[in-house]
Formats: structure tokens, sequence, C-alpha cells
């Protein structure tokens, strides 16, 4: 079984096609048992002395062997689920959170890096080593370093438990969206649509062996309905499944139900909270991050939804008398993207769906490797003959002056069995190894974008197109590193609410002329997206751009106070209450579960975090505001964000790399211009 056990082989890129969900429990158990006595024959003769290769590279040999088996399981678990993996990658959640636990509780582990830290060579190491060092003291405290053993015991139960927790939150979320579909027979009851929304429906359909149409809740196509379809009754009916997902109301009403899990999730944080001498969560959650306090995030959020109430107040009028004109005197939470589309349509003459045919996926691709080729002076090119998951999945190469750097995988369409959002994850670390070899880094970049359909190529919406230059952002993070310690290169020891900048970073050039020149071409003709459409979309930019401010706020509002509040006897739907009754500018129906699919909060790391998005989004936009006016293709300030932020990874304070790049502390105004929340001068 060891022998041909693909997980405990050497692997440079790992031997998708050859994992077997029984591979996946012996190779973890393996690597589990060896790494513990290797961690005790490590401090037997490093404790007294130790030195940064005997301690710190010999934990990262460790940590990178572990990673090379579990960082395939988990991709595939979400990349391709099934019952066998996903009962495999279960049953080593407990393992692997009892032996992080135990490492972070290691007191001999935790006086060997107290006693590395102190010692005379420390003063010698680079900035990155002792950043390492000082973020690793601080994580054995919040490991319970210094509890009493029972204490200790109790914060390793909580661990596991939560473990188990987010992983079925996360679970029944996949469930409960494979679970409902809506099969339409004549063809009357899809008006609206495009052609290619319903040939994606027709596809799915086929696919289980029916006639006609089969509208699911993966994103195109509850996007194209919730968009497009006439008939308000479908919007009703597709709206209401899909913000019940996976919880007490709906279609599949208690069947997937993450409510008690969420209050179990929210309890046990807030125990480990306290454990560990925080008030609650949220402050636990703030000992890692840029930001210094619950007030200050708090203080944050509210002032910038004070800015954009009166402009998403304006943007909600407008659609609701824009609705009752068209007889719709009523304007519900199901007829938002509908109206929306309709009325950005009449302003600007424009609609999403249209301009589909100027961002074929190729073109799309090659633009955005000529715009990091030109701002970062790296090449891009695609690789064949790997092994992989899954059909679609192609891989690339980064090099430099010849040199590679680094590699990542697409995975870009929506499919069955695939989890939904989009999301770049760290398969391989950059790291110098005992042996003076430099490991190149990897990476997994996911989205859940419409596929090709009818032999023509996929299209993408420009929302699309933003996503995938915002995981690609997170990719370059990752990739262009220097730091050569794993514990600090890439997005590694990257404070949360820092992690952000390079991603939506990214985005500007989906909107700048000069980046849509590079990324688009009709996929018939090849001509450039047209002056008038580019001008229009420009135009379009900010179009309710008041509304998605205050969304995203009120996200971030409530999943914060969720976190901080807890304990105060209010339910999850009471919290969404009163931030709603503090932010929101028009109620969904009662029934909205939203909460219940945020999988961000509860599944995700951004648990007391999710306020990282616009924190870090002050910073990206003054970031961008360098470029806009040093010119956004100019290769040197390109350089220049390179050297600051993307290649120096946690190996220093966010703040620090910021200031260095923008030459002083950073500014809300290019958040607030960008988003059109300023009012114009005349
Ligand atoms: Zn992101």
């Amino acid at each position: 079984m060891t022998v041909s056990n693909p997980l405990l082989q050497d692997f440079d890129l790992p031997p998708y096609s050859a994992i077997r969900p029984e591979h996946v429990e012996p190779a973890i158990s393996q690597i589990l048992a060896d790494n513990r006595q290797a961690i005790d024959q490590l401090l037997a003769t490093a404790h007294a002395e130790p030195s940064w290769q005997g301690l710190v590279l010999a934990l990262d040999e460790l940590n990178a062997r572990l990673g090379r088996a579990w960082s395939p399981v988990s991709h595939l678990n979400a990349v391709c689920n099934s019952s066998e993996i996903r009962a495999a990658y279960e049953a080593c959640l407990p393992r692997l959170s009892e032996y992080f636990t135990e490492m972070g509780q290691n007191k001999p582990l935790f006086e060997a890096y107290a006693a590395l830290a102190a010692s005379p060579q420390a003063g010698g190491f680079d900035v990155a080593q002792k950043t390492i060092l000082e973020h690793a003291l601080r994580d054995f405290r919040l490991s319970g370093i210094d509890l009493p053993v029972a204490e200790q015991q109790r914060y390793g139960a909580i661990q596991m438990k939560l473990s188990e927790l987010t992983s079925k939150f996360s679970n029944q979320l996949l469930d409960a969206t494979q679970a409902w579909s809506k099969h339409i027979s004549a063809e009357a009851a899809l008006a609206g649509l495009s052609d290619s929304a319903k040939a994606q429906m027709q596809q799915a359909a086929q696919a289980r062996q029916l006639e006609g149409w089969l509208i699911t809740l993966e994103f195109p196509s509850y996007y194209a309905v919730m968009t497009y379809a006439d008939d308000r009754a479908l919007r009703e009916e597709l709206y209401a499944a899909y913000c019940t997902r996976a919880s007490d109301q709906g279609p599949h009403a208690g069947q997937f139900d993450n409510g008690p899990l969420m209050a179990e999730i929210l309890d046990l944080r807030q125990e480990l909270a306290r454990l560990l001498g925080f008030a609650n969560y949220a402050e636990l959650s703030l000992a890692s991050k840029m930001a210094e306090s619950s007030e200050q995030v708090l203080q944050f959020l509210r002032d910038l939804a004070l800015r954009s109430k009166p402009f998403a107040a304006r943007d909600l009028q407008a659609l609701q008398r824009f609705a009752a004109a068209q007889g719709c005197s009523e304007l519900q939470s199901w007829d938002l993207g509908y109206y929306g589309e309709k009325l950005r349509q009449q302003r600007y003459s424009i609609a999403q769906e249209q301009v589909r045919a100027w961002f074929p996926i190729d073109k799309v691709l090659s633009g955005l490797f000529a715009i990091v080729q030109k701002l970062y002076g790296i090449q891009i090119k695609e690789l064949s003959g790997f092994d992989t998951w899954h059909a679609d999945v192609r891989l690339f190469e980064i090099t430099e002056n010849g040199q590679p750097l680094g590699r990542f995988f697409f995975d870009l369409y929506a499919r069955a069995n695939k989890r939904g959002g989009a999301w770049m994850d760290g398969a391989r670390d950059q790291r110098r190894n005992a042996c003076g070899q430099l490991i190149s880094p990897v990476a997994n970049l996911v989205c859940n974008f419409t596929p090709a359909v009818n032999g023509q190529p996929a299209l993408l919406t420009h929302d699309e197109v933003t996503t995938l230059f915002h995981e690609f952002g997170h990719g370059l993070h990752h990739l262009l590193t220097e730091v050569e310690h794993a514990g600090a290169s890439g997005i590694n020891g990257v404070a949360w609410d820092a992690v952000e900048l390079p991603s939506q970073f990214m985005e500007n050039w989906c909107w700048e002329p000069e980046g849509l020149a590079l990324i688009s071409a009709h996929f018939e003709t090849g001509e450039p997206l047209p002056q008038d459409m580019l001008d229009k979309m420009l135009a379009a930019k900010n179009f309710q751009s008041g509304l998605g401010m205050l969304r995203q706020l009120e996200l971030s509002l409530f999943d914060f106070e969720l976190h901080a509040a807890h304990g105060d006897g209010r339910s999850v739907l009471q919290v969404v209450e009163s931030i709603r009754a503090e932010v929101a500018v028009m109620r969904p129906p009662a029934y909205n579960r939203f909460a219940n699919g945020f999988a961000h909060i509860f599944a995700g790391g951004y648990a007391a975090g999710y306020y990282s998005y616009k924190w870090a989004e002050v910073l990206s936009a003054d970031a961008f505001s360098l470029f806009e006016e040093q010119g956004v293709l100019n290769g040197e300030t390109g350089r220049a964000f390179r050297q600051a932020i993307l290649a120096r990874g946690g190996s220093q304070e966010p703040m620090a790399l910021f200031v260095d790049f923008r030459g002083r502390e950073p500014s809300i105004d290019a958040l607030l211009r960008h988003s059109g929340l300023v009012e114009e001068v005349a």
C-alpha cells in the first residue's frame, strides 16, 4: 500500500488521475506519524541550541510533505466532490486538527522558537526571518501555549469540532445547491434569456437525459434568470430557492439546514476567544490582522455606510421609478437584477449579455497576460502534457528572462459537484530547502464561469472578466514572491485584511481603456471593443454603485457584529435585522436566509474578517491611483509595485510595505472616487 500510494510519492505536480479516495487516510496517517517522530527527534537535538536550519527549515520540510499530500485532496474535495472523496477528506480533518493543536501547544517546540528568537544569531536574520519568528511566537499564544492543561485540552476539542462543523456547513450548501433544479419544457417560459443562456440550460437538461431546459442554482444559470427572465413568477421561484439554500425555509426546508451548525460554530468561537483571554471572537480575529481594534473596524465601516447610504437611496428610487413606469409598482428582491439590467440598458444602451461577444476566454487570457507582462516584466506560456482532475483544466508557467518562477492551474468553468465562487489556493509554497534548492510555487485558480456552448468559445461577462483579474492578482501575490522562507512567502503570513490588496488592485485594469483594448476582441470578427461600447461601459461603471457598496458594508457589519456581540442573546436573524435597520435601504422577504450560504464566514477564513474586502480596497484603490498618475501600463510603476508588495509577502507588516510603495499612509479618497461616492462638481 505504502509503496504504491501516490500521495506518499515525491512528485513535482500532483498525480491527480492516480489519486483514489482510499489513498487519502493511509497517506495522511503515515505522514502525521512520521512528522511526530521527526519533531521529537529534532527537539531532542535542537532544543539546547536551536538554529534556523535545525528548527525552522526542518519544520518547513515536514509541513511541506504534509501539504504536498493534503493540498490535492482538499482541492479535489472542492472541485470534484463525490461521497467517497468527501468521506476520505472528512476522516482526516480531526487528525489534522489534533496534530496542529498539538504543534501549537508543544512546549519544548515553543521554547526552542523563543530561544532562537532571543539568540545572538537572530540579530543577523533578515527581516522576513524576524517576522516569521515573531508571528510564530504570537501563534503559539493564540494556540493556548500558556493555558493550564485542562484548558489546552478544551481548546483542542473546540478546534476539532469547528473543523468538522465548518466542513459540514460547506457540504450542506453544496448539496442544497445541487438538490434543486427546475425542468422547463416550453421555451416560452424562458422569454428574455439570451440564446447562449438557453443553450446552457439545454445542455444541462441533456446531461440528465431530459428534453427541454434545466434551470439550476449554479451561478451562471441563477444569474441568467434573475437578470433576464421576463417571467416574474419564475424569478421569484428561483430567488426563493437560492436564498433559502441550506436553511429552514424554501423548497428543501430543513433538509440541509445549516442553522443549528451556525449557532454551534458561533458558540464555540466565542468560547475559544474567552479561553485565550479575549472578550469575543472579533478581538481574537484582530490579534493577527492589520486593523488595530474593533472600534477602528466598526468606525471605518459605519463611516463608509453613512457616506454611501444617500447614494444607495437614490439608486433605489431611480430603480423603483423605472420599474413602476414598466408596470411593476412594488419592486421586490427578485426584480432588482432584472430591472437594474433594463435600466442600465436604457441609460447607457449597453447590456451585460451584449458585451460577452467581445470577451472570448482566449482573448481575455492573452490580454491579461500581456498586461502583467508589461507591468512586471514576466512571460507566461501554456504547458501541456500534465496530469489533471478535469479535461477543462489548463496549466501555465511564469518565467522571467527564461527562468521559471512558478506555475498555475486554471479551472475556470461551473459544473456539477464543484463548489461555487472563485478562489486562489496556494498549492505549493516557494521556499529554499535545507539542501539549498529553491522550490517554486504552484497555484490553483478556480472560477465558476459560463462554459462554452454550441461550438462557440466560452464568452465572459465583464463581471466574470473582473473576477478572473481578481483571482489572478491573488495568484501573482503567491507566484511572484521573492521570499525564500515558507512562513512568509506568497500570501503566507500576510495579515488577512491586507490579503485582498493585490487582487482588488488587478481589477482596475478591466476598467482602463488601455487594459480593455488588450483583453477584448469580438469572437467572430476579431474586432476590438468599439470606442462607443467602451464609452458606454465606462459611463455605466458606477451604475448602482451606492447599492453595491451598501450591500458589501451590510455583510461586513453583520459578520463583525455577529462575532463581536456574541452572547448578548440575539440570534443570527436578529443580528441580521439590526444591521439592516441601521444600513439597508431595502428589505428582502422574511424567508431570506442568505447567512446560511455565507460560506466566507462559516466555512472560509473570513470570520470577523469580511470587512477585509473594503479595508483592503482602500489600499488597492490608493495604490492604483499612482498608476493613474504615472500611466496604467507604466512598467516602472509596475516593477515598483511588484518589488514593494508582490515580492515581499508576509515578510513585513502590510502598512510598512504600502508606505514603501506609495510613499505615505493610505487615504480613502481614491476608493470614494473610484466608487462614484463623491458629489460631482459641475
Ligand atoms: Zn480575493
